[in-house]
């Protein structure tokens, strides 16, 4: 059997000069291609009616990481600090999301791509943590992106408790928004200790898992956790479903 496909969502700047360039960090290509999937990237002027076309035709999708969702798409006023709008990618991964849910692809999101799923199906966010929740934990951190800076803890009964087979586990944190109204068609899988929502996935038989932190940074971290995450999306999309390999000893 083929190899599954995998729709790679991505984002795209237009230099001072020059065209508008396509890009998305290689960290998502390298885990799918760990666990053997084949990463197709999804170009975010691609529109809403190519984007359904093109699930029709992949075995899974990854909504990935990037800037903030325009805050009109959940008719939210502008924050001050919610970056510029990037309306060819909010409508493209929209219609990747609603698509997905229609065909039953099983849907992987990160980060920017667990709000994009939240708004997608109704829900809102909370546009700057820093200045709404202060009281919080620091979320967009400066470590390195494969620092495990907080705590998260994981919901019995969850699929993201089965596929990582502990309830409390620790995540790197590179976001300054995060879930506020969970949308109707998901429930909150993970929470950070100040509250914040870390993870939602789907109520219903549609695979969706969708998590806050960056688990594609963390495929070589002695801890087992993001590998399983990518090797249970592998396992959905018909990929290998070999366990995670055995973590490397700790100096
Ligand atoms: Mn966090």
């Amino acid at each position: 059997m083929s190899s599954p496909l995998i729709a790679l969502t991505a984002s795209s700047r237009t230099p001072a000069r020059g065209e508008a360039k396509v890009g998305v960090n290689d960290a998502y290509v390298r885990a799918l291609q760990s666990v053997g999937l084949i990463p197709l990237i999804i170009p975010p002027s691609l529109g809403p009616d190519d984007a359904r076309a093109l699930v029709a035709r992949v075995d899974g999708v990854l909504l990935s990481g990037g800037e903030d969702v325009d805050p009109a798409r959940y008719a939210a006023a502008r924050h001050p600090l919610t970056q510029a709008a990037h309306p060819g990618r909010d409508a493209t991964e929209i219609a990747v999301a609603l698509a997905a849910r229609e065909a039953g692809r099983p849907t992987l999101a990160i980060c920017r791509g667990l709000q994009l799923l939240n708004v997608a199906f109704g829900g809102t966010l909370v546009q700057d943590l820093g200045t709404e929740r202060p009281e919080g934990l620091v979320h967009p951190r400066d470590d390195a992106r494969d620092e495990r800076v907080h705590a998260v803890s994981i919901a019995a009964g969850t699929r993201l408790a089965t596929i990582v087979g502990a309830r409390e586990i620790t995540v790197n944190s590179l976001h300054h928004q995060a879930i506020d109204r969970v949308a109707p068609s998901l429930r909150v899988a993970a929470h950070a200790p100040d509250g914040i929502v870390e993870a939602v996935e789907s109520t219903d038989d549609w695979w969706a898992v969708a998590v806050q932190w960056h688990p594609e940074e963390l495929m070589h971290d002695p801890e087992p956790w993001d590998r399983a995450i990518f090797a249970a999306f592998a396992g959905v999309c018909g990929g290998r479903q070999s366990p995670p390999r055995t973590p490397p000893l700790r100096a």
